[in-house]
């Protein structure tokens, strides 16, 4: 029980330790706030004058009866009107603050959201990040909206019960009895539901995360003939989900059930005091009258301690899954150094690097080259051999374990994110195209991107001839991750991406599918046309490609095992050799087939 009231207390807490957090979001809103309260205030006055009002005039009713009860029935429905209108007023400003406290906290976990490491991006479905920016944010905006409802509808309560104790100290103690007893069984409630939401929020993840994954690859699942045993999985998913919703909602239901029948058990218990009072002469008939109408309100209050309870549970859940994006050690960040570099020249050192992903085998080892400023230089090896992870490392995506990357001599780590990221452009294989128009897609790279530089960009990525038999042009959308383009005119896009970036390094990972060979050509045409002012690295997939590079570097599990030209490399290393002849072999072997 002790174990109990300690954990409890370090619930609210934790509560408060949250709406410390939050408020800096609402901060801004507050004067909607400030009329919010204004109106709660007016609504709880109302609340406790209205009954006293009643109850006084209609023991005052005389002989003129029906007159008076005219004026009283004018006055109430006057004081209704008036809450009313002060409750229309206070939904304005509360939705007002409600809307611009979202957004702000939406566009925090977004923004943080971005800042995440490749690795915890990788690790978590996009679901986890779906669920908290659109649910979870709301829930947290919500808690001011309701919080002040709940505050006046507590101080109108302790209001009630003041002017009760006036009036009955003996109903007064019941009253107070009533509400702790109610406060204790309902906070046990809260508290066994907390768990069984937490539960339901993670399955909820889960599934947000299965959903946009099969929307995103409806195409492949399509293509793969796996729809059955996708619809399979989805239903699992969605049973797995609807469970825990169950469970959630069954056990509230069943604690409003108990809840309710203790409330008008309790209730009945004070009625019946009360008669008793009255009819032993304790109490007279008008005071029975306010403390009757009174009775209403502490119901009320009854089911707002339920809410209030029930809001705090959802609100420090939310919190706690929103502030693990914006500021806990689950979701690391990427950290970066402060030296500020506003154009690096390109000249990029790797010096004795290792490097492993995770507890598992080691990716790369002992890797060392240079490569000089305006140099084009393909890595070529095997598939797994370790090429990506150097692109990776070089874009700072992850961090070496031993060994240093200096770009123009500074260690990487040492760069600002705009130094660095700023620098640098990767291509990959399937460059993420958003579903935009294609000047869209490359104003957002630079917002006062002119045409001239546009036309410019896409005509040096062999890009522009194809957009000008487009309808809409520049203007074309290109569907959810460019559907509508074909693999090789996606990284077309992706050069003119770079090109307008105007980084000095770019990071270059061919496409291994087998793209056709005007395609193939017209890719290798656009990197010709950059060639010499930029420094290029590029991941070659294909030996035929990579003719044209200043120079190769040949990694062989994790090790540099070659550097030179072609010719060179052709000459006096054996793996290369092996490597182009088994090219050669399998292309003969396609064309024959
Ligand atoms: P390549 O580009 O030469 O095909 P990669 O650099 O992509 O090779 O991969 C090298 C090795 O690292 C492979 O064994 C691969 O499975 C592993 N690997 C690649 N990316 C990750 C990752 N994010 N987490 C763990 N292992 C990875």
């Amino acid at each position: 029980m002790e174990k109990d009231e300690k954990k409890k207390k370090r619930d609210f807490k934790e509560t408060w330790y949250y709406l410390k957090k939050t408020y800096p979001y609402a901060k801004k809103d507050k004067k909607y706030l400030f009329f919010f309260f204004l109106g709660c205030i007016v609504l709880c006055a109302i609340q406790i004058v209205a009954p006293i009002f009643t109850a006084r005039q209609i023991i005052e009713l005389t002989n003129e009866a029906w007159q008076q009860l005219f004026w009283v029935t004018l006055a109430i429905l006057g004081i209704e009107v008036l809450r009313n209108f002060v409750r229309k007023v206070n939904n304005f400003f509360i939705n007002r603050f409600f809307y611009s406290v979202r957004k702000n906290i939406q566009l925090e976990v977004a923004r943080e959201t971005l800042k995440l490491t490749t690795e915890t991006l990788n690790t978590h479905s996009s679901g986890v990040f779906i669920e908290r920016i659109s649910n979870d944010t709301s829930v947290i905006a919500e808690i001011f909206m309701n919080i002040i409802d709940y505050v006046t509808y507590i101080i109108s309560a302790i209001g009630v019960l003041v002017s009760i104790s006036f009036l009955n100290m003996t109903l007064f103690l019941l009253y107070v009895g009533f509400l702790i007893i109610l406060f204790v069984t309902k906070a046990y409630a809260q508290k066994v539901l907390k768990k069984k939401r937490r539960l339901e929020r993670e399955k909820s993840e889960v599934a947000s995360g299965f959903v946009s994954e099969m929307v995103r690859g409806a195409k492949d699942i399509k293509i793969l003939n796996a729809e059955t045993s996708f619809l399979s999985k989805a239903n699992d998913i969605v049973n797995d989900l609807n469970q825990a919703s169950y469970d959630y909602t069954k056990t509230r239901r069943n604690f409003v059930f108990w809840n309710g029948n203790i409330r008008d058990l309790l209730d009945f218990f004070i009625i019946l005091c009360g008669i008793y009072f009255l009819v032993s002469g304790q109490l007279e008939v008008a005071t029975m009258i306010v403390i009757f109408n009174y009775r209403n309100n502490i119901l009320a209050i009854s089911d707002f301690l339920e809410g209030f309870l029930e809001l705090i549970q959802r609100y420090t859940l939310a919190a706690e899954r929103i502030f693990e994006v914006i500021d806990s050690p689950k979701f690391p960040k990427e950290v970066f150094g402060s030296k500020q570099v506003k154009k690096l020249e390109g000249h990029i050192k790797f010096q004795n690097v290792s490097f492993q992903y995770d507890d598992s085998q080691e990716v790369l080892n002992d890797v060392s080259f240079e490569i000089k400023p305006n140099e084009t230089v393909s890595f070529v090896g095997k598939s797994g051999a370790g090429k990506s992870t150097i692109f990776n490392l070089i874009a700072g995506l992850y961090h070496v374990n031993q060994g240093s990357i200096y770009l123009d001599g500074i260690p990487v780590e040492e760069l600002s994110k705009e130094s660095l990221r700023g620098n640098l452009s990767i291509i990959s294989q399937n460059p993420y195209i958003f579903n935009m128009s294609i000047r869209e897609n490359l104003t957002i790279i630079k917002h006062d991107l002119t045409e001239e530089e546009m036309v410019l960009a896409c005509k040096r990525a062999r890009l522009h001839d194809f957009i000008m038999t487009l309808k809409d042009g520049y203007d074309t959308i290109v569907g959810e991750s460019g559907v509508t383009l074909s693999g090789g005119q996606r990284q077309r896009l992706a050069i003119a991406r770079a090109l307008i970036q105007k980084t000095e390094i770019i990071l270059f990972d061919e496409a291994t599918s087998a793209l056709d060979n005007e395609t193939q050509a017209e890719i290798q045409q656009s990197i010709h046309n950059m060639q010499g002012e930029y420094t290029i690295l590029i991941i070659a997939h294909r030996l035929s490609t990579v003719i044209n590079s200043d120079r190769l570097i040949l990694i062989d599990q994790g090790k540099v095992k070659g550097i030179g030209t072609h010719q060179e490399l052709l000459e006096h290393n054996a793996i290369y050799k092996k490597l182009y002849e088994l090219e050669l072999s399998d292309e003969e072997k396609s064309k024959q087939e």
